[in-house]
């Protein structure tokens, strides 16, 4: 049976009996990895205190195609992001980004680019100011790396450039407001032609939809340098947790836990 190194990411641990857990891993060399860790909830194994949640290190398993469960024989931690593990709201965010990895990769199917991605996301998240701005980030690539991207020039259900629609937000109102239609059914925004083909689209303003296209775009180094509104991270929040539960067809956890305690 050949012994597999690689780097990962611990997304999740689940215990099995007793003594055991199964360890999902995130690597960029196989996707997702399900392994069982025998023995490991005794305090004398020596893997006992490297497989916490969100750890990243070398993982060595005995690969076996075809296999729900691999065997895991080793873990050697490389960085256990303790920035996050200090703080509350980090830990959780952080838990967030590996529930969001563990909800839509799937075992086998491997990217690198999505490793990378997670990996540096937790570095920064151990020190950044805006961490939902960091989530948001994250969602918007991570999505665009899983093949879900949503389209946000052009019209997803024509392929016109969009332009905002100008509405009258009050009798009272002196000129038009500018807004977007996005929708999560049709994929991504609609012109002013489409915007009545989904009536839940969500309605967002043009420098939300700027900043959408910044994140996506940007490398991750310079995410500190942007400064969303209280607007702007309402609505990004919104329309990209609503994609993301459309496609992943469930609520994440750690999503509900931000939304009810963090958000408050
Ligand atoms: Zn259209």
């Amino acid at each position: 049976m050949p012994t597999q190194k690689t780097a990962a990411i611990v997304l999740r641990a689940f215990p099995l009996r007793e003594a055991h857990k199964i360890i999902t891993f995130y690597t960029p060399d196989y996707g997702k990895v399900k392994a069982v860790a025998y023995g490991v909830k005794s305090p004398k194994n020596k893997l006992s205190g490297s497989l916490e949640l969100l750890n990243h290190g070398m993982l060595l398993f005995n690969y076996r195609e075809n296999r729900d469960l691999q065997n895991l024989s080793g873990f050697e931690l490389i960085d256990g992001f303790d920035g996050i593990r200090n703080d509350f709201a980090r830990i959780t965010y952080g838990c967030y980004l590996a529930e969001l990895v563990d909800a839509i990769a799937s075992e086998g199917d491997a990217n690198a680019q999505v490793f990378t991605l997670l990996r540096n996301s937790f570095q920064l998240l151990e020190d950044i100011q805006d961490v939902p701005l960091l989530a948001r980030y994250f969602e918007i690539k991570f999505l665009d790396l899983s093949g879900y991207a949503p389209q946000l020039s052009i019209c997803a259900n024509c392929g016109t450039i969009v332009t905002p629609a100008f509405i009258q937000k009050s009798p009272q109102a002196k000129s038009k407001t500018p807004i977007l239609h996005f929708s999560v059914r049709n994929g991504g925004m609609l012109c002013t032609n489409c915007q009545n083909r989904d009536t839940s689209a969500f309605t967002i303003t043009p420098g939300s939809s700027e900043l959408l296209k910044t994140l996506r775009k940007s490398e991750l180094n310079k995410l500190s340098r942007i400064r969303p509104s209280t607007l702007n991270h309402r609505e990004l929040k919104l329309i990209l947790s609503s994609f993301i539960k459309y496609h992943t067809e469930r609520h994440l956890k750690s999503l509900t836990f931000i939304e009810s305690v963090l958000e408050m």
